[in-house]
């Protein structure tokens, strides 16, 4: 059995993403979603599980009841995937991939990130092991000194790259005033929202593939639109993350190509 672990976890698509996978490649597996509202109840939640993915406000504590922490969690200090091994559990940062897989190769030089919470860590990490120059600007700005390697944000300064790593969309507003939003995107090549449409119509595999074929811009999506800038949003993101984590589920039986085209075909 496998499942992920949030609160709130109503709203995940990610039993819809890996009960797809593990049905097209006929494995005998399940997934489920799994509140945990006191994470004093990991352990045993994870005793009858053989693999998890971990979301919000999870993704940190889970840390501590990993045996074994693999590849770029290990500088961000928090994973969305666990996988129980020869009686240990590893755990991986898929989210962190799954962010620079979505970007398809574009060339960046370097970045601004909006946001200092647990996604613009995760986005922070990858983009500088990628040697990406990143800068920061956050709403309440003391929390970007607890980045490492961070630059402050200048006016004026031309970044290759703007990530929206703001929860500001899901209370229906940029996260900055419109002008200084349009003065910054306006010098970009590309920008990416984390955020992605709102997914609640989505239930089964089918209607899966029609809201990757046919989905709305989010608000920052739109605005980069208005202003001629190419942008991403986070579907992307978070179809490349489950990916990761189910190959890692499958011991690598398939590759995350192979994986990937059942939901791109
Ligand atoms: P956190 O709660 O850790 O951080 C939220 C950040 O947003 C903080 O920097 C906060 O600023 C800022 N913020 C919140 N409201 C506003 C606002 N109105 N204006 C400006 N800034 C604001 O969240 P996460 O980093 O975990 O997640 C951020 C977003 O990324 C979420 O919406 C989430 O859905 C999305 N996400 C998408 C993923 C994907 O797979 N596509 C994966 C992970 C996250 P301050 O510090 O001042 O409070």
């Amino acid at each position: 059995m496998f499942g992920v672990i949030g609160n709130p976890i109503a709203h995940s698509l990610s039993p819809i993403i890996h009960n797809s996978l593990f049905s097209y490649f006929s494995l005998p597996y399940h997934y489920e979603k799994f509140l945990l509202t006191n994470h004093q109840d990991f352990p045993s939640l994870l005793s009858n599980l053989h693999g998890a993915n971990i979301t919000l406000p999870h993704k940190e504590v889970a840390i501590k009841y990993c045996d074994e922490v693999r590849g770029v969690a290990k500088e961000i200090g928090a994973i969305n995937t666990l996988y129980h091994q020869n009686n240990h559990w590893i755990g991986y940062n898929t989210d962190a991939e799954g962010f620079y897989l979505s970007l398809e190769g574009s060339e960046i030089r370097n970045a601004l990130i909006l946001g200092a919470g647990g996604s613009a860590r995760a986005v922070c990490a990858i983009l500088q092991k990628h040697n990406i120059e990143v800068s920061m600007l956050n709403r309440s700005a003391h929390k970007i000194a607890t980045f490492v390697g961070v630059k402050p944000y200048e006016r004026g300064e031309k970044y290759d790259l703007v990530v929206n790593a703001t929860s500001a969309g899901l209370q229906g507003s940029l996260p900055l005033e419109d002008s200084h939003l349009g003065e910054i995107i306006c010098k970009a090549t590309l920008t990416f929202d984390l955020i992605y449409p709102s997914s609640s119509s989505v239930k089964t595999l089918e209607d899966f593939l029609q809201f990757l074929r046919r989905r709305e811009d989010t608000l920052f999506c739109s605005f980069s639109k208005k202003h001629k800038i190419p942008t991403i949003d986070g579907l992307d993101m978070l179809c490349y993350q489950a990916f990761l984590a189910f190959e890692i589920f499958c011991e690598n039986a398939y590759s995350f190509e192979e994986i990937k085209q059942v939901f791109y075909p």
